[in-house]
């Protein structure tokens, strides 16, 4: 099946995958199974060994890679593992330069895990300074997530990557936010794109996975190279049922988006907002680039209250559509207080100055009726203010 030419509605639900040859299935069966039959030694069907080749996981790799753009993907068991794996393909001592916003687990990956093993790593706010600067000669890889988490800064990937090109840099950005229906990185000049597929792309709260996408065969080959010879595959149950979940992705991240919208004007409206964080507000400072280099946002609301971080606790706690967990991206709503949860083990002091105030709250807002969301909201607000 030719997905090319394809609006990306239509390849997330057709994109990599066509009906299964012997019966005609429309759906991609799960091929569980660790080892493949040989009609005679060294010879195969192309299938030897399923860490190395897995039906079900290629379908969710061409479907991943043709969305974003890419010729190939590289699925493994959860976007840490992903993310592992892109470093995993430097040289000994490379040097990597980082946002400064990055998903927790990344910077803990980086920091606890890569330095130990001799990767060097800067971190930068890539979102503001001279990015000649930032991004010196030597430089292997450069790593952005854009919008950051949770104050969705927005960075100019086209200008990053035109900086990455002219050092011999590889550019990676984790897209895991902003999904290929809104934003497409290699189209911009990035080099590989990772998902934490837990998120969106998957979208059902049921699964953890990741993938790497890439336009290089030279870059595929190594991560190829990288998950076989590592093992940090996801199972073919797993890649199933994100395969499934991305089929709604187009539907499921226009319903965010407007319910987030619903959700700003209300949020607009209150006196006890002090802040509010959507890069495609016009008076957000991430305004220009976000509307240069996406075409929509999805469910991710930051927003800023006049409260104490005993009421904000408060608040969070007592919302009754809204879920108290931490993660994303799924269709129900989760609430998240960073100064309590996510970024609890970053000093008082240097939360604030990073803009992580007591009453800062990050909403993943989910596909429910928005009317149920902002009454739900309303309440919680009535009950943290006591
Ligand atoms: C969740 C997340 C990750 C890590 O993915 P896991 O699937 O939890 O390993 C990486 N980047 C971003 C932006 C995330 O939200």
């Amino acid at each position: 099946m030719s997905d090319d030419n394809h609006r990306i509605a239509t390849q997330v639900i057709h994109a990599g995958q066509s009906p299964e040859p012997r019966t005609g299935a429309v759906m991609q069966p799960v091929f569980q199974t660790s080892t493949y039959a040989q009609p005679w030694p060294a010879k195969h069907t192309g299938y030897e060994y399923a860490r190395t080749q897995n039906p079900t996981r290629e379908a969710l790799e061409r479907c991943v890679a043709a969305l974003e753009g890419g010729t190939d993907g590289v699925a493994f068991a959860s976007g840490l593992a992903a993310s592992t794996a892109v470093l995993q393909t430097l040289p000994e001592g490379a040097r990597v330069v980082c946002g400064d916003d990055l998903y927790g687990g990344t910077y803990r990956l980086f920091t606890q895990v890569f330095r130990k093993a001799g990767l060097q790593f800067a971190f930068a706010d890539l979102a503001a300074g001279d990015l000649d600067e930032l991004i010196p000669e030597g430089t292997h890889l450069v790593w952005i997530e854009t919008p950051t988490n949770p104050l969705l800064k927005v960075i100019d990937i086209a200008a990053v990557a035109a900086r990455c090109k002219a050092i011999g840099a590889t550019l990676a950005v984790d897209n895991t936010f902003a999904t290929p229906i809104f934003q497409r990185p290699l189209t911009l000049g990035a080099d590989l794109v990772v998902h934490s597929t837990t998120k969106y792309i998957n979208g059902h709260s049921d699964v953890v996975g990741g993938i790497v996408l890439t336009a290089s065969a030279e870059l595929a080959a190594q991560l190829r190279f990288v998950q076989n010879a590592v093992g940090a595959v996801p199972g073919p149950w797993d890649t199933w049922l994100t395969l499934r979940g991305v089929k709604t992705l187009a539907v499921r991240m226009r319903q965010h988006q407007e319910n987030a919208q619903a959700v700003l004007a209300w949020l607009e409206s209150r006196s006890e907002v002090t802040r509010l964080h959507y890069p495609l507000r016009s008076s957000d400072p991430g305004y220009a680039i976000a509307s240069r280099q996406m075409s929509g946002f999805g469910g991710m609301v930051s927003v800023v209250f006049d409260l104490s971080l005993e009421q904000a606790e408060r608040f969070c706690a007592s919302t009754r559509v809204f879920t108290l967990a931490e993660s994303l991206g799924g269709v129900e709503s989760l609430i998240e207080l960073p100064a309590s949860m996510t970024h609890a083990s970053v000093p008082a002091a240097q939360r604030r100055a990073l803009g992580l105030e007591d009453g800062l709250v990050r909403l993943s807002i989910g596909i429910e009726d928005a009317q149920d969301l902002i009454a739900d909201l309303d309440q919680a607000l009535r009950v943290a203010k006591g």
